[in-house]
């Protein structure tokens, strides 16, 4: 039986290395580390297989923003859920809205160097790595001004 499916198994144990790494906040094409110079920071490059972080689009982490964005709501309905589950028939509403806003201010906080991970594990998993992700880009050079000596 002819079988192509994008979640055949081989795609499906890529994808699941790929958001293995990523979990692990590792460069989700090689496992490498460390890729982030801070919480919130990537390097432009891993600094085993030299995969471009970026993948050399602009607005590229438009996609990170929507999974966090995703995540928080998750939580969000998580919890909601969970705490009228917990408390119903008398919900502390006070209580609700005061833990709610402390969650909705720390997870995407906490989620933020997952979300650029998982991000680009997805996208490597639907547009895998190819030769120019590879190549250094030199916008650091390009921005470097020159200053005019007086
Ligand atoms: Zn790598």
């Amino acid at each position: 039986m002819p079988h192509a499916s994008p979640l055949s198994p081989p795609s499906r144990q890529r994808a699941s290395a790929l958001f293995r790494r990523a979990l692990r906040l590792r460069c989700p094409q090689c496992g490498g580390e460390p890729i982030f110079v801070s919480w919130s920071r990537l390097v432009p490059n891993c600094p085993v297989c030299g995969l471009g972080l970026e993948r050399g689009e602009d607005g590229y982490w438009l996609g990170a923003y929507f999974f966090n964005l995703t995540a928080m709501e998750t939580v969000f309905t998580i919890w909601f859920v969970g705490f009228l589950w917990w408390t119903w028939p008398a919900p502390p509403w006070e209580l609700f809205q005061a833990s709610t806003l402390v969650l909705m201010l720390v997870v995407p906080i906490a989620f933020f160097p997952y979300s650029k991970t998982l991000f680009l594990a997805f996208d490597l998993w639907v547009r895998p790595a190819s030769e120019e992700d590879f190549v250094v880009p030199h916008e650091e050079a390009r921005n470097v001004r020159r200053t005019r000596s007086r």
